[in-house]
């Protein structure tokens, strides 16, 4: 994205740190994104810090949801923003969440990925899920979402588990797409 880089507010717990980092998002076929990430044990500062270079990276993309190991980092780390374009921000933290609950109802959305930039498919999951899941204080929620939220929350809790949303799809597609992403990897690798 062109122009000047968008800031995000500050978590207060966090106002301390000097400086957030841009960092770089893994792209299909990076095998760390098939990566299992560990629970985080303490939420210290160096959680914090994470959070707000997901943030950073997230915004400058700009994308509407990270999980941590798509910088790399195989945390149980989530964050979303599903603010409307001209609506305030609305920076949400999900720190080891886990889907306790799913509906028998299903939706379809077209999902997109950061790690798999410009290519984005119909995907059907669970309409309503229950995430249990610890914010910046490790304190313990439970949230009941659904619609666009309920969809984000399993897409990036699929990150988590090394699953990304082209696995959701036919293997037809999801071979094609990974053929396409392999090829790019390997003309940057040259050109490099
Ligand atoms: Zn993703």
């Amino acid at each position: 994205m062109a122009g000047q880089p968008r800031r995000i507010d500050r978590f207060p717990a966090t106002a301390y740190i000097a400086a957030m980092a841009l960092r770089d998002i893994l792209i299909l076929p990076d095998k760390r994104l098939r990566q299992v990430s560990e629970p985080v044990k303490k939420v210290d500062a160096g959680i914090r810090a994470l959070v707000e270079d997901m943030f950073e990276t997230m915004y400058d993309a700009p994308g509407i949801g990270l999980a941590a190991i798509q910088v790399g980092t195989p945390k149980r780390v989530v964050t979303l923003d599903l603010a409307k374009k001209d609506d305030p921000k609305n920076p949400q933290v999900f720190i080891n969440p886990e889907v306790v609950w799913t509906s028998e109802e299903k939706a379809v959305y077209e999902e997109g990925c950061l790690s798999i930039p410009e290519y984005y498919g119909d995907v059907e999951r669970p309409a309503q899920v229950k995430v249990k899941y610890l914010d910046l204080e490790a304190k313990p929620h439970e949230l009941e979402a659904s619609g666009l939220l309920a969809t984000c929350l399993q897409h990036e809790i699929d990150h988590l588990n090394g699953v990304l949303f082209i696995d959701h799809l036919s293997k037809l597609k999801r071979d094609r797409v990974l053929k396409k992403f392999t090829k790019a990897a390997k003309r940057a690798a040259e050109t490099a």
